[in-house]
């Protein structure tokens, strides 16, 4: 073709010394034709005549081949930069943009290239942190990449967009060598503010719930741990995660199955299924805690488990609030079924004292049977008791509230509890300065006092110590959570602590049930604590027990404090006019109230004279009778009752001051003609204060 002789006839033509082409084409004998690199020069003669043309060529295929793929190589890196959707932009040494990609521009809110290329990218769009402090070009790290030579990945930080706003970014940064020297850098970068936003949002679930939350890897590795977990275990994540999961909670170096420990996790990884087990761990003073962990699968997309959750829960707090609403509920039904049967009881009891009174009346002195139904009325005297204190565990007793002063009520009793305790137990009070006003039945109280003072002698039958403490507390909604019980307010908290025996748990489960006891028959009725604890009731109260086998008891009781004036008369009447030098006869058949009657009279300054039968307290008056100021009665006793004993030491003395006393209520005896109208009349169990007070009055009226 034309082209090939183009350069041959150039040089005949044109006598040129020499043409170099390298675009032609050569054909070669099979009519295939590859690309040459031709040179031609002349031949000449002595006259200088060009007689003919040199052709020197050699083939290019390969040098065209190499040119032709750069330059595709070109147009599709230049197509990946259009396309992608990642922003890519290139930095010189000065940090000036030196290329950019649309993806770059949409991003970054800009219009053109022409936007940055040549400027500042630091300056543009990176200026200022997420918390609005100025980011200084020295402590760039895309910057530093150029110093360092390192590339980066970075996806905690923000850019800025032309129009002021910002995004979270997550981007690459590498440097850009040629020849071994850094030239520039290119930055790769995507919007991860919606990835983030996500994150933040699952990350702040697992960080506010209150349960610990872990990931564990097949190799028992901790992946990651929530707060609560991390609090649990008392350790900051930088310990948890990548430990073994059994180092950061069992403090061991082999997995806890090796050591017979049932794992979840391990279950969960072998099945598939989720898992629960509860683990029960002893602190150093062996105080169990309850932990309930649960382990659920976590699998990739070709369902395979790749790793395990694990929730851990601290359950202890709430088995034992559980076991105190168990507690509280058998308490109330058991409370019920002892209010119904003991009133219908009480009623029963009347009926039989009734007519065996009746009996009585009507057999001769010298009758046979009359024995037998002293004794059955004996035996429903005590029946009777029983039934008070059942009466009083159900809530059902009669209560004459006042404001009274803790302080005071323990005051006062402080020396019959003593004597109570007797020598080898010693007695202290710790009691506050503030004021511990209550709304009480004061003989209610006293006969708490009382009874816990009875118990407390009966656990340190080798002496002790007993402690009785009163102090105010405010009782907050986060103690009534970890108690179980209660009402917020400020109360009025009485310790009664003793270095005795101390109980199992399974005593301390029951101590308050009615008929619970682990003294010996004839020593606990086991209604001791059943009636503090029904009486602490009837007044908003509450009482807990904490005590050790071996180490002692205490218990706890608190009733609502009142902001109300005490009327002063009210302590004058009990404290000082309570005692006496009279001399007094008691007839009673039950010993210990026998005895402690006679203890609280003899406190009180009286002199006391005893009789245990209706016999023994008329051959006592007789050789007393001189003496004796007042007889106190109890109603029904074996031998000769109550009003047949008044009767004859009337005879004797007319004038005597008698106060009779029993189980039964005033209206029981009133209503079987037992009694005169006018009878001075006490229904037991009565509070040293109201004997007291009733001697004095009896022994007072003209
Ligand atoms: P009782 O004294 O008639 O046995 P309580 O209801 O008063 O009945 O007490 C019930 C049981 O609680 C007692 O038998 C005893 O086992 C236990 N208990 C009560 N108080 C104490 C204490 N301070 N120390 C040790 N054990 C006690
Ligand atoms: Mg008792």
């Amino acid at each position: 073709g034309e082209k090939i002789s183009n350069p041959i006839e150039q040089v005949l033509r044109n006598k040129l010394v020499i043409n170099i082409a390298d675009n032609t084409l050569l054909i070669k004998k099979d009519g295939s034709k590859i690309p040459i690199n031709d040179s031609s020069a002349p031949i000449k003669d002595e006259d200088d005549n060009v007689t003919g043309v040199v052709l020197a060529f050699s083939d290019i295929t390969e040098r065209k081949r190499s040119e032709n793929a750069l330059r595709k190589s070109e147009e599709q890196v230049r197509m990946l930069l259009n396309s992608t959707a990642e922003a890519i932009y290139g930095l010189d040494l000065e940090g000036n943009c030196t290329f950019c990609n649309p993806s770059c521009l949409r991003l970054l809110g800009y219009e053109k290239e022409t936007d940055l290329l040549g400027k500042n990218m630091h300056r543009l769009t990176h200026h200022t942190r997420i918390d609005g402090t100025e980011y200084p070009v020295s402590e760039c790290r895309i910057y530093n990449v150029i110093r360092r030579g390192e590339g980066i990945h970075v996806d905690d930080e923000i850019l800025w967009r032309a129009d002021g706003s910002y995004f979270y970014a997550e981007y690459r940064c590498y440097p850009v060598y040629s020849e071994g020297v850094i030239i520039g850098t290119v930055v790769t970068c995507l919007d991860i503010t919606e990835r983030r936003q996500a994150e933040k949002f699952i990350k702040n679930i697992l960080e506010s719930v209150g349960e610990g939350f872990i990931v564990i890897d097949k190799e028992y590795r901790i992946l990651s741990a929530n707060r609560a977990f991390c609090e649990y275990v008392n350790k900051v994540s930088e310990e948890i995660t990548g430990r073994h999961c059994y180092e950061v909670s069992h403090y061991v170096d082999k997995p806890c199955y090796e050591q017979g420990e049932e794992c979840p996790v391990r279950y969960t990884f072998e099945t598939g299924t989720p898992h629960t087990v509860i683990h029960t761990h002893y602190d150093r003073d062996n105080k169990p805690s309850y932990v309930e962990i649960r382990a659920y699968p976590m699998k990739n997309e070709s369902g395979e488990i790749i790793s395990v959750i694990e929730l851990v829960n601290d359950i202890t707090e709430r088995r034992k609030l559980e076991s105190q609403l168990r507690q509280a509920q058998k308490m109330e039904a058991v409370g019920l079924l002892a209010g119904g049967v003991s009133h219908d009881f009480n009623n029963i009891l009347t009926a039989i004292v009734g007519y065996g009174n009746l009996l009585k009346m009507h057999m001769k002195d010298d009758d046979p049977m009359r024995h037998n139904v002293t004794q059955i009325l004996a035996s429903v005297e005590r029946g009777a008791n029983l039934t008070h204190s059942l009466l009083a565990f159900s809530r059902k007793q009669v209560m004459n509230p006042k404001p009274v002063n803790f302080n005071n009520i323990v005051e006062s009793v402080y020396k019959l509890l003593k004597r109570l305790i007797g020598e080898d137990i010693e007695l202290k009070t710790l009691l506050t300065d503030k004021d511990v006003t209550v709304m009480a039945d004061r003989g209610q109280i006293e006969q708490v006092l009382m009874n816990l003072a009875t118990n407390a002698r009966d656990a340190m039958p080798d002496g002790g110590r007993l402690t009785i403490e009163t102090e105010r507390i405010d009782i907050k909604e986060e103690y009534i959570k970890s108690h179980g019980f209660g009402v917020p307010g400020i109360y009025v908290l009485i310790s009664i602590t003793d270095t005795g025996s101390g109980m199992d748990e399974d005593t301390k489960a029951k101590l308050f049930e009615p008929f619970f006891s682990t003294k010996e028959v004839g020593k606990g009725t086991g209604l001791g604590l059943a009636m503090i604890y029904g009486i602490i009731k009837q007044h908003s109260g509450y009482i807990n027990v904490y005590s050790e086998p071996g180490e002692g008891t205490t218990f706890k009781i608190y009733l609502p404090l009142i902001m109300a004036k005490i009327e002063e008369p009210v302590k004058e009447d009990i404290i000082t006019s309570v005692g006496g030098t009279e001399t007094i006869l008691i007839a009673e058949d039950d010993d210990a109230a026998r005895e402690l009657t006679k203890t609280v009279l003899q406190e009180f300054g009286y002199t006391v004279i005893e009789a245990k039968d209706g016999l023994e307290a008329l051959e006592k008056f007789m050789e007393n009778r001189n003496s004796i100021n007042m007889v106190i009665l109890d109603v029904i006793m074996p031998k000769r009752s109550g009003p047949e004993v008044l009767n004859e030491i009337r005879k004797a003395k007319p004038d005597i001051k008698a106060l009779f006393i029993s189980g039964y209520t005033a209206d029981a005896i009133n209503k079987k003609k037992l009694l005169e109208e006018d009878i001075d009349f006490l229904s037991k169990p009565f509070s040293p204060q109201v004997i007291l007070q009733k001697i004095r009055e009896v022994i007072e009226r003209k």
